[in-house]
């Protein structure tokens, strides 16, 4: 008890003479004392006042001690020592006031001298159990936060990365894990020259930006996916030192590491004002990424500290994957994202078509139409070297929209020239299939341009079919009644389940080139062709073969009966005058 401070006792009886001695024996022991005379008026005073401890009489008028403690408890927590006074020293009493949540209980009759003692330890004891708490508290956040920046330490980052890498490994949503280590360039000159004050200050700054700057789903912008605002929360630690990771958990593409790390030097470059001295800072990042670049925790921080030291060695600030393959491709996957949602706007694509041609005839039957992207700098770009791309980030869907509505308005321009009517395939990519705007962007397209249901043939892969079956034949069912055309491409490379075919409603099976390449010399091809083509007959359906290259092939499948050919023997895709030219000199086009 400190010398210059009377501890405060409440006291609650409603029996006057004991209010009485209690208050002179108290106060002559050194405490101040406050005495009221029912359960109510405890109440009112503790909050008025709030009390070092309790004394209260068990019966009394009204609330009883039991329930006045009961309520202390409720709202003042446990740290305060509520004695309970009882009448009776039996088990039943005792307990009753323990279960109440009594600190400690006295029978009356009381002692007059010993009670300041007792009170003295019963307070004593108590300031033990919070101070206790306190510690455990202390330890706790020391065991598990940096002291200076608040930010979680090294050993949380441990059992934090074991937590998420448990949870990545049975994830089933393709999301990875990258483990990003920053260290600050030069910062042992800042501490040398400025001082460790300057230097703990600028460790904490440096927290801060990464703390708040790095909270926001907005650093990776996407079109499409659930995960990206998620992917964008990294988790902040300080591993020791000038040294910092963030743990990204759910990230969608290796690129997004990289967005990240572009984030967290910008944030760090900003100058940082102490007193009047501003000071720029750099931070060299190492990426590591889950499961290439390791398996556990130990491994991944290990790697992302080399590719650190190797980012330092390029010259400090720059960022580096441990495998730095992987930095110039992110790169570059960085710039064509940019470059792609410039291209969109600037409409810097366009369509060429291939002519399908009837296997017996020769006669042009329909037209594919294939995407180009005419770079200003680069030249024209393969759809191979971008679709992919434009899937990932959700810019497929404008720009499927896009193909739709030009390849049906160029097949009216056709039809408007006098040429004749031919079928105009469009492929679909599997993202495309999954938009619940599809079947009004299709519709859009062919009946804004006027173009015949009939005569738009859309081509989907395999891999529509698998994610969401159930969806997929649901769209396709409705896309057939209303007289659209269904072609599957690139038939024999994906699972090609001829059982399951059979439940679909197409129209057409596209053999894929691998098995024209080498016919008619190999025998296996010739074989699975013809059978995939009396497969196709019975079920109903056209078949047309891609990547005829030569007369004998065409020759090949025209005796097996395949309905079409596609392919550079009769004609690379070209731009639509190309089309007008072959139209012409073809005979006339029939509809297939
Ligand atoms: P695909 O649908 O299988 O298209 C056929 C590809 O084979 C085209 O490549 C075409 O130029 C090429 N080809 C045609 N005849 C021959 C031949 O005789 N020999 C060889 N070796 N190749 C031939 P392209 O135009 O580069 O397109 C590549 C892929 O890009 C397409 O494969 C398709 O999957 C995709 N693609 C093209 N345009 C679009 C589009 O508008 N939307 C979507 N989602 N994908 C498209
Ligand atoms: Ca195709
Ligand atoms: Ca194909």
């Amino acid at each position: 008890m400190e010398s210059n401070y009377r501890q405060h006792v409440l006291v609650a009886d409603d029996d006057p003479t004991i209010g009485v001695l209690m208050q002179a024996s108290l106060e002559a022991q050194g405490y101040s004392v406050t005495v009221v005379e029912d359960g109510t008026a405890a109440l009112a005073a503790f909050r008025a006042a709030p009390a070092d401890v309790v004394l209260l009489d068990v019966e009394m008028p009204g609330l009883s001690g039991y329930e006045v403690c009961e309520e202390i408890r409720r709202h003042w927590g446990p740290d305060i020592p509520v004695v309970l006074v009882t009448g009776h020293d039996d088990i039943e009493s005792v307990e009753h006031a323990y279960r109440s949540g009594a600190t400690d209980f006295m029978p009356k009759p009381i002692n007059w001298t010993l009670i300041g003692h007792r009170l003295h330890y019963v307070l004593r004891a108590f300031r033990d159990a919070t101070e206790r708490r306190l510690a455990e508290q202390r330890a706790q956040r020391l065991a598990y936060f940096d002291t200076l920046t608040g930010l979680p330490n090294r050993q949380s980052v441990h059992e934090l990365l074991e937590r998420e890498l448990a949870r990545v490994r049975r994830n089933i949503n393709g999301h990875s894990l990258a483990l990003l280590l920053l260290d600050l360039d030069g910062f042992k000159s800042i501490n040398d020259s400025l001082g460790h004050g300057i230097g703990n200050q600028m460790l904490q700054r440096v927290a801060d930006r990464l703390r708040n700057g790095l909270r926001t789903g907005d650093i990776i912008g996407r079109l499409t996916g659930d995960a990206c605002v998620e992917a964008a929360e990294g988790l902040v630690a300080r591993l020791g030192g000038d040294e910092f990771t963030v743990v990204l958990p759910y990230m969608v593409r290796v690129e997004d590491a990289l967005l990240i790390a572009h984030r967290i030097r910008e944030l760090i470059g900003r100058p940082f004002v102490f007193e009047n001295r501003s000071i720029v800072m750099t931070a060299s990042i190492g990426i590591a990424l889950f499961p290439d670049d390791g398996q556990d925790a130990e491994t991944l921080l290990m790697h992302a500290e080399t590719a650190m030291y190797a980012a330092k060695s390029e010259g400090r600030n720059n960022c580096q994957y441990y495998r730095s393959s992987l930095t110039e491709r992110a790169i570059a996957r960085l710039e064509l994202e940019s470059e792609l949602h410039r291209a969109l706007k600037h409409k810097e694509f366009c369509l060429v078509y291939q002519p399908q041609v009837d296997a017996c005839s020769g006669v042009i039957v329909g037209v594919e139409a294939l995407i180009r992207w005419q770079h200003p700098e680069k030249g024209l770009i393969s759809p191979l070297d971008f679709i992919p791309l434009a899937e990932d980030i959700g810019l497929i869907l404008p720009i499927g929209a896009w193909v739709l509505q030009t390849a049906c308005a160029d097949a009216m321009r056709w039809q408007a020239m006098g040429l004749p009517p031919i079928q105009i395939s469009v492929n679909i990519s599997p993202i495309q299939f999954r938009d619940p705007d599809l079947q009004k962007n299709i519709l859009a397209a062919h009946v804004s341009t006027g173009l015949p249901a009939s005569r738009l043939e859309i081509e989907i892969t395999e891999s529509t079919l698998m994610e969401d079956a159930a969806h997929a034949l649901r769209v396709m069912q409705s896309l057939r009644d209303q007289g659209i055309h269904i072609a599957l491409d690139d038939f024999g490379t994906g699972y090609s389940s001829l059982q399951y075919l059979r439940q679909l409603p197409l129209t057409k099976l596209k053999i894929d080139r691998a098995f024209v390449r080498d016919m008619p010399a190999s025998k296996a091809d010739q074989a699975i062709v013809r059978s995939v083509i009396t497969l196709a007959k019975a079920l109903d359906m056209r078949v047309t073969a891609e990547g005829v290259e030569t007369g004998d092939q065409h020759a090949a499948l025209a005796e097996l009966g395949c309905h079409i050919i596609q392919g550079f023997y009769f004609s690379g895709p070209v731009p639509f005058e190309g089309i007008v030219g072959l139209l012409q000199s073809s005979s006339t086009g029939v509809v297939p």
